[in-house]
């Protein structure tokens, strides 16, 4: 690709380009895969992020490492396609470089490919989305193609914990953007895009009540596991499958002995919700719970962390994808997730947001995850296409 595309040729051409670049692709899925980085080993996931900085300097871009105390640094890349980009906005493409996987995973469950597969820890949540990203950006310097945004690439250490030391970097940049793209994996053998994530927060009740005997002085005895029996009663009637509102009490512990009436009880509950307005609903009902038992009193906890991705920041997005992809011969669809990203976070900005652009695969969090590898280029191809033309 020397000379200058047209707009209407470049997706052919970006895929072009990119379908022969696999086996390089997957020796940088590997690299990165072998260098295991889970979010709570500040160490280990310093090793990963020094390699993908060294792979994004090598294809010639500026590398900004943004040092954390506690988690991976985070890695900023600007890209200023020509001299007026900078006036005309920004694009950021978001990811991250941390998995879910201890250190030493590796050993029962090593990187390896086979039958178009690629496995290992963090392959498709989500190291073949920033080898993509690296070969989309090696792809448009290569096309020459007439950018006309400056580009953001920004990896975090921490989105599998929560986003805590990423989270302010994150939404920084997203406002300065004009549309983000999530390199999150897709989901499906079809590797549907995410148009729309639930809010998800984690609330907590914690019961307060009165000891006593059992037997000698029942009736001097608040009983906390009663209490949070009946409020975990109430809370079960919110949920709402079809509005997307579901709320789960999945620990819950309380009282110390069997003779004694229980003092304290606690559950943990996952929320999610599907629009703003629901998250709000779900919260301020949580807000709202008041003791059932006389003498009881509650203590509320927590509540949404990230707030839903609603359909109408991704619409523009997906339908350029759409069309994008079809130039390519590729078809593409969308879905909602019922688990929240960095996604989450700008959306709620407001800021046009794309997400589940990764991978495309299966298994992420488990024994089995895997990349389909074949995709790998014309996912990269559907993201510079994107980065061109928004
Ligand atoms: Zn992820």
């Amino acid at each position: 690709m020397n000379t200058p595309k047209t707009d209407a040729s470049l997706p052919r051409a970006l895929l072009r380009h990119l379908t022969p670049k696999l086996p390089q692709m997957l020796r940088m899925l590997r690299t990165l895969v072998i260098a295991e980085s889970p979010s709570l080993e500040k160490a280990a996931a310093d090793r990963c992020c020094t390699l993908v900085a060294q792979q994004w300097r090598s294809a010639g871009a500026r590398v900004q490492r943004i040092p954390q105390k506690h988690r991976g640094d985070h890695l900023r890349i600007e890209w200023l396609p020509n001299a007026s980009a900078r006036r005309r906005g920004q694009l950021l493409v978001l990811g991250h470089y941390d998995t879910v996987y201890a250190t030493g995973t590796l050993a029962s469950m090593p990187f390896r490919m086979a039958g178009g597969k690629a496995y290992g820890p963090g392959t498709f949540d989500m190291k073949a989305g920033i080898v993509q990203a690296l070969h989309a950006f090696e792809a448009l310097r290569a096309a020459k193609a007439s950018i006309q945004k400056r580009i953001v690439f920004l990896w975090t250490s921490d989105e599998e914990i929560g986003s805590e030391s990423s989270r302010k970097l994150i939404e920084m940049e997203a406002r300065r953007s004009d549309a983000v793209f999530v390199l999150e994996p897709s989901f499906g053998p079809r590797g549907l895009l995410k148009t729309a994530r639930k809010g998800v927060g984690e609330a907590e009740i914690i019961v307060h009540g009165r000891a006593s005997h059992a037997g000698l002085a029942p009736q001097e005895g608040v009983n906390a596991v009663h209490e949070l029996a009946r409020q975990v009663a109430r809370i079960q009637a919110w949920n709402d499958l079809r509005r997307g509102i579901t709320v789960n009490v999945d620990i819950i512990e309380g009282g110390t002995r069997v003779n004694v009436i229980a003092e304290r009880a606690r559950a943990s509950i996952d929320l999610r919700a599907l629009t703003v307005a629901d998250m709000r609903r779900v919260e301020k009902r949580l807000r709202a719970l008041r003791p059932i038992t006389p003498g009881a009193r509650l203590e509320i906890r927590g509540g949404f962390n990230r707030a839903p991705m609603e359909h109408r920041v991704s619409t523009k997005l997906f339908a350029k994808a759409t069309s994008l992809a079809s130039q390519m011969g590729l078809k593409i669809g969308d879905c909602v997730a019922g688990g929240g990203s960095d996604g989450n976070l700008t959306a709620s900005l407001g800021v046009p947001t794309l997400d589940g652009l990764g991978a495309v695969g299966d298994g992420a969090h488990s024994a089995h995850e895997y990349v389909l590898t074949k995709t790998m280029p014309q996912r990269a191809a559907l993201l510079a296409a994107l980065l061109a033309t928004t």
